[in-house]
């Protein structure tokens, strides 16, 4: 089982695992929150991809907003002798695919155009299945001395993982020495490896005034005006209480960024007597969203006793990041030979503000890393995948499992 021999094999796949993402993307994978029916076809699809394997467990989940939706999830595995499992994880489901005005060719009838196949879900994330899948695929049964090699490809990362990764985590199908690699975020060219996610905290604030007419603003309280100069002083006090830059991160600073509002009133000559706005807030993992919360909370009430505004401050969302995955052992080292021996230079180590898969993993205490090819289509129109990155990231894979599975 020479390391080349596989890589040729790879090379020589092309034309297959054009045909497979294809015939995986013609059927939708969309979850009920979203207002699909799942990933059960796709599932059913790509199991028929998976041969020659030790095991194929497929794990079905019951929807938790429509119970007659069950969730697929599939772990494939070739058996190493040795203790733990390389697990390549991507997941079947895609986001609805938008103003179909906007798309050149049909989402669900995929397009094979200069080297690209056009379709919903190519990207994001039909090319870290397929290219697991044929990374794998070359390697002998009963030939593995080392780790198992694994493949999960899950549901509902699209919406909350509940039913997808964060159930297998729960229900122990991972272990201590098993080793994670998330492909579902990467940069062109493969370029960049992420080990760390900051922290999310949405907040919203609510402003209550005193709605009047717009020729008598001393009747009322202008609930706009209040937001308009709170907001300033918000966004000042929160980048200066977290000003902290770690370079490992891009953008290296925690971020702080106004984003939805609501309309006020409908006519000019009215003084609104009510405002709201919420705060995109992407955390460094040094920082407690909690305490970012409470802060927020104090603001609010500081503000309220300045202009007499009732205001109130709610956090809507907070996914906390697990610590940062450990780049000075083994496993790392060797998937940052795996990239660097296949696309000619090691990948740079970063840190984002998304968030992934990867960080049930870190939250569970596990080191998971961030890697593929790509990253110029996703959740767009004209989403696509290039066939050339489908097969370099298949040779990383497969180069990843020989060090560590043979
Ligand atoms: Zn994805």
């Amino acid at each position: 089982m020479r390391l080349p021999d596989i890589l040729k094999k790879i090379e020589a796949s092309r034309n297959d695992m054009t045909a497979d993402v294809t015939a995986m993307i013609r059927m939708p994978a969309i979850g009920p929150l979203n207002g699909g029916k799942g990933e059960g076809h796709r599932a059913d699809k790509v199991t028929e991809f998976l041969k020659d394997f030790d095991s194929v467990e497929r794990v079905d989940v019951k929807d938790m907003h429509d119970p007659s939706v069950m969730r697929p999830n599939i772990l494939a595995k070739k058996n190493g002798s040795g203790k733990g499992t390389v697990w390549i994880i991507s997941h079947l489901d895609t986001v609805l695919p938008g103003d179909l005005d906007e798309w050149k060719t049909p989402p669900y009838e995929p397009t094979v155009k200069d080297g690209r196949i056009y379709g919903l879900g190519t990207e994001d994330n039909g090319q870290a299945i397929i290219s697991s899948i044929y990374a794998a695929k070359f390697f002998e049964l009963g030939k593995l001395t080392k780790r198992s090699i694994g493949l999960a490809i899950v549901a509902d990362e699209e919406t909350t993982s509940a039913m997808g990764i964060e159930h297998l985590i729960n229900a122990g199908f991972f272990g201590p020495d098993d080793v994670f690699v998330v492909p579902d975020w990467g940069v062109p060219g493969g370029t960049m490896v992420e080990v760390a996610e900051k922290h999310l905290v949405w907040i919203k604030f609510a402003i209550e005034g005193k709605q009047t007419h717009g020729s008598t603003p001393q009747k009322g309280l202008n609930a706009f005006r209040v937001s308009a100069k709170m907001l300033v002083d918000v966004l000042d006090k929160l980048e200066k209480k977290y000003p902290v830059s770690d370079p490992l991160f891009r953008p290296p600073a925690s971020t702080v960024e106004p984003t939805k509002s609501i309309a006020t009133v409908g006519n000019v000559n009215t003084i609104p007597g009510y405002h709201e706005f919420w705060l995109d807030i992407r955390l460094l993992p040094r920082y407690d969203p909690d305490d970012l919360i409470a802060y927020a909370k104090e603001l609010g009430a500081e503000w309220e006793k300045r202009t007499g505004a009732k205001i109130t401050v709610s956090a809507d969302q907070r996914t906390r990041s697990g610590r940062p995955s450990d780049t000075e052992c083994p496993e790392f080292r060797a998937l940052f030979d795996s990239i660097s021996s296949v696309i000619g230079k090691g990948p740079e180590v970063v840190g984002v503000g998304g968030g992934t898969c990867a960080n049930f993993f870190r939250l569970a205490g596990y080191n998971a890393y961030v890697w593929q090819t790509g990253g110029g289509s996703l959740h767009q129109p004209n989403e696509y995948c290039e066939l050339d990155n489908l097969v370099s990231d298949a040779k990383v894979f497969a180069t990843l499992f020989h060090k560590l599975c043979v």
